[in-house]
């Protein structure tokens, strides 16, 4: 019988190889998570990127995946320090004619602003908003038989379209089309494909159940509970730790990957079965992010007062220019007119800059390792709805695509999902199999958002990963 130093190691310490470790180590398993970086985290770290004193999330911001995620529900993180914030208005859409769509948790008040088409928007959401508690187990899960067939149903008779079908389908106002465009972008696909229209659906969802807070001083703050409730169950963490070779690691049952496909062929090949390796090797990463933080002299002077009362603000426009912003990296171009995303989360949280002073976040998608520089893109596009934007900025902090990959090996390309959120891949990643976190190779398991339910700040992958190792290789 072989002597194993620990019973799991998981490598890579994101939010889903901490839910991965957690899970296991309140099973009584000894467990050591291993990290390259110099701390703990991967997407949900922050640092002082532009000036002293200004806290900025170098990846993820904002985190309604985290407040409704089924396994994150369970932990005691509150008594680690986690504390969300919920601005008014979870998004704000701006308009060229000086207004802004705001999407708030009241489905009635956000179909207020939705003129015509509100009757059409409580029709899409109500039922299902009022039932996500329950659809989100199944929304964030492998697939499956759902625990809820009625409510996952009707889910997937709505989104399972593309963003473009779900719009000519319930709107006809440019106000409810531009603020769906601008949720389904998320996807990271264009709108014009499947499914599109299922990550908008989800983002409204969300919304409308939890709203899209954030924690109280960082997005490190999740990542600190949820290490330090690790620690507490007796796990061990171990940083400035790259494994390049599996075999370097100390004696285990099992090890967990919180990594991707590409990094997992790289330093595990030798123990993958050639037929398995050649289809992970047909993993498809997608597009990849150009991101900037801001320190300002003040908040972001938008036209349209609404948007103060959100957290996130969706700048684009239009459905029509959004879908073209997110045809154009699809195809390999450069967007001059992107669809950006920001964040400004001191209007809400003091603690991110010094008095009166405020911080932004906001990215754009580009092609997968895109080299170009969207400095002047990303401001164009935030000016055009808040003229006088770059006399605010005091300081500004830039992140290629490039740059995120080096920040975190995981975002292969710049890309911030862990693979592409095309249909083949939703719930089939990161290949088609009845268990896709099982390796075909004894006691390997991924962990990471390249398995279901994909990108996002949830640990849902990691929490299916761990509960399938468990029940493989420990009961
Ligand atoms: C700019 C940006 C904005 C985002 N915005 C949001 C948002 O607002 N809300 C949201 O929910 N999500 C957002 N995301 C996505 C989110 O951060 C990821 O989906 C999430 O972090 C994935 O978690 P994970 O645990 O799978 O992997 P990761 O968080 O990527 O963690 C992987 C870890 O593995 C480590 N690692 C990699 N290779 C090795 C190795 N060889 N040895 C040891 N360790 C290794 C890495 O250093 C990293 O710490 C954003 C991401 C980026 C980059």
């Amino acid at each position: 019988m072989k002597n194993y130093q620990y019973d799991a190691i998981v490598i890579g310490s994101g939010p889903n190889g901490l839910a991965a470790a957690i899970y296991l180590a309140q099973r009584k398993l000894s467990v050591l998570v291993v990290e390259a970086a110099g701390e703990i985290g991967g997407g949900t770290r922050s640092a002082e990127l532009t000036l002293p004193g200004f806290t900025h999330d170098i990846c993820s911001a904002i985190h309604p995946l985290a407040i409704v995620s089924p396994f994150f529900q369970t932990l005691p993180l509150r008594d680690f320090g986690l504390e969300f914030i919920q601005p008014a208005a979870s998004v704000a859409h701006p308009l060229d004619d000086g207004t802004a769509v705001l999407l708030k948790s009241s489905v009635e008040e956000t179909a207020a602003n939705l003129g015509l088409d509100g009757t059409s928007y409580e029709r899409l959401v109500t039922v299902l908003a009022r039932n996500f508690g329950v659809l989100a187990s199944d929304i964030l899960a492998p697939l499956g038989i759902p625990s809820n067939p009625f409510f996952m149903g009707a889910f997937g008779l709505k989104g399972m379209t593309s963003a473009k079908n779900l719009v000519d389908h319930y709107f006809t106002e440019p106000r409810a089309r531009a603020m769906f465009a601008g949720n389904a972008a998320h996807s990271m696909i264009p709108l014009e494909d499947v499914p599109s229209a299922a990550y908008g659906l989800v983002l409204l969802l969300t919304a409308h159940a939890v709203g899209w807070g954030f924690p109280r001083g960082g997005a490190n703050k999740i990542a600190d509970a949820l290490g330090a409730y690790f620690l507490s169950l007796g796990g061990k963490i171990e940083t400035d730790f790259e494994v390049k070779n599996i075999d370097e690691l100390p004696a285990s049952r099992v090890v967990l990957f919180d990594i991707t496909p590409r990094q997992i062929i790289k330093i595990t090949a030798h123990r993958l079965p050639d037929a398995y390796r050649k289809r992970l090797e047909k993993y498809k990463y997608g597009a990849g992010v150009f991101k900037m933080d801001f320190a300002l002299n003040e908040p972001i002077p938008w036209k349209a007062k609404q948007c103060f009362e959100a957290g996130t603000v969706h700048v684009g426009g239009t459905f029509e220019e959004i879908a073209e912003s997110e045809r154009a990296h699809a195809e390999g171009k450069i967007s001059e007119t992107p669809f950006v995303l920001v964040a400004q989360n001191s209007l809400f949280d003091t603690t991110r800059a010094p008095e009166n002073k405020h911080t932004a976040w906001a990215y754009c998608h580009v092609p997968n390792g895109a080299t170009a520089d969207m400095t002047e893109q990303i401001e164009n596009q935030i000016e055009r709805f808040a003229p006088g934007f770059r006399d605010c900025i005091l300081a500004k902090a830039v992140k290629s695509p490039a740059d995120l990959e080096k920040h975190n090996a995981n975002y292969i390309g710049g890309d911030i999902n862990g693979g592409a959120g095309i249909l083949s891949q939703l719930f089939t990643r990161p290949v088609a199999k009845i268990n896709p976190y099982a390796i075909p190779s004894k006691g390997l398991y991924i962990c990471s958002s390249s398995t279901p339910p994909g990108g996002g700040v949830h640990g849902m992958c990691g929490y299916h990963a761990a509960k399938s190792a468990f029940e493989r290789e420990f009961s």
